[in-house]
């Protein structure tokens, strides 16, 4: 099998991407890969204002970018993984994930089967957007039941 070069890592801060974070670091050291860390902050400013966005809309979308921004920070220091790039979008999660491996080049893109919204279902939205929807190999980690 190919070594992967340039690993994409999609959080949504939930509990269940632990996993999915030791995952990745684990594929990155054994292939010697880069992690690009990823958040996207939902796009709210369309939803609630049609094809306009309000300026408050975008000005909370921005407020919300900058504390992701911080926790992401946190994140990486926490696991050690601080020299790693990190990006924050704002938008439709699924869509600004594979943008970002696409622009970025990465080969691998590395998700939960499950986040925050995905509990109930088989596979969540998300997962099953990107899987749908990358050029890349995606993996999609198995977490919650
Ligand atoms: P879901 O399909 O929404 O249940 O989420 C599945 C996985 O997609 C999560 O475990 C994350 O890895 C990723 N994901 C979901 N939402 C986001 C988001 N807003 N930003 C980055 N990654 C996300």
């Amino acid at each position: 099998m190919t070594d992967y070069r340039h690993i994409l890592l999609a959080v949504d801060f939930s509990p269940e991407n632990r996993t999915v974070i030791e995952k990745a670091l684990e594929l990155a050291r054994k292939d010697e890969a880069l992690i690009t860390l990823m958040h996207v902050v939902e796009y709210t400013s369309a939803m609630y204002a049609g094809d306009v966005p309000l300026p408050e809309d975008l000005a909370l979308d921005q407020r919300l970018a900058e504390q992701a921004k911080e926790k992401l920070q946190q994140l990486a220091e926490e696991r050690a993984i601080g020299g790693m790039e990190r990006r924050v979008e704002i938008g439709v999660p699924k869509r600004e994930i594979v943008r970002v491996a696409e622009e970025i080049g990465a080969d691998l893109i590395c998700i939960g089967s499950h986040g925050r919204h995905g509990l109930q279902l088989l596979l969540g939205s998300t997962a099953n957007g990107v899987l749908h929807l990358a050029k890349c190999d995606v993996l999609a980690v198995r977490v919650g039941k």
